[in-house]
């Protein structure tokens, strides 16, 4: 797919991601990695990682075929120490050259959350400002990006599909489909280090705001249970994207 282009009209898109998911879909995550990144979009794909408790799993594979692979990390300046801390030590632990730390602009924090507390008053729109607009400005240029979402994580997770599209590039779920115990065994094979704040509960980390990550709820299984928790929001909006500031972004 050497002339795919970096703007794809929704129908391309949807033939395309059809396409993959036939020829593709069925293949184990690291064998369909290597295809997405050494052929199919060879240069014009990135993987997108919070750094979270998590991470570590796709981070870790994308390495093993691809440590040059763009990754891109947003780091909204609402991030705990821990996660920056720990974004450091696994791109030095899995020798990762091109992990991008994408900010939101100056100019768009001061104009709409000067005080940093939109999130207390409008929290898709501070997803929106934080992450939204950012992550689209980061992807600029690429056709593809990967993702670590999974059905286990339920909610509107539990129906994805290995390959898809948000309307302007292909999104690839790579390990979408794998179970608990798949990832704490591999996990363990790769001796991959613990986010730190794992071990005072927080089995989803985001930004350091009590309204956005607390410690999950220990009558919650869900492992996302901490993250805006009381409110009904359950994505940040890069994988629901609205087009404003004031369009709720969660699903
Ligand atoms: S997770 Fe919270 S602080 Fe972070 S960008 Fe979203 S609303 Fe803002």
């Amino acid at each position: 797919m050497s002339n795919t282009t970096t703007q794809m009209t929704v129908t391309e898109l949807d033939k395309l991601t059809a396409d993959l998911n036939r020829n593709y879909g069925d293949l184990d995550s690291h064998a369909l990695l290597e295809v997405m990144i050494g052929q199919i979009f060879k240069d014009k794909i990135a993987l997108v990682s919070s750094f979270g408790t998590e991470a570590a799993l796709l981070l870790s594979l994308v390495s093993e075929i691809n440590p040059h692979t763009p990754v891109i990390f947003l780091d909204t300046l609402k991030h705990f120490p821990e996660t920056l801390e720990y974004r450091d030590r696994l791109i030095k632990k899995l020798g990762l050259s091109d992990v991008r730390s994408i900010k939101p602009e100056p100019s768009a924090i001061r104009a709409a959350d000067p005080a940093g507390i939109l999130f207390e008053t409008n929290i898709d729109g501070c997803c929106y400002l934080r992450k939204v607009v950012p992550l689209e400005e980061a992807l600029s240029g690429f056709t593809a990006w990967i993702n670590g979402r999974k059905r286990l994580h339920g909610g509107g997770r539990a129906e994805l599909e290995t390959l898809e599209h948000d309307g302007r590039r292909v999104k690839i779920n790579a390990i979408a489909d794998w179970t608990q115990e798949r990832i704490d065994q591999y996990w363990k094979d790769k001796d991959l280090p613990e986010h730190p704040l794992v071990p005072f509960g927080y089995f989803s980390v985001g930004c350091n705001t009590p309204l956005c990550t607390a410690p999950s709820d220990p009558n919650n299984p869900g492992k996302r249970s901490g993250r805006w928790a009381g409110i009904a929001k359950t994505e940040c909006g890069i994988h629901n994207r609205p087009n404003t500031l004031d369009e709720p972004g969660g699903i």
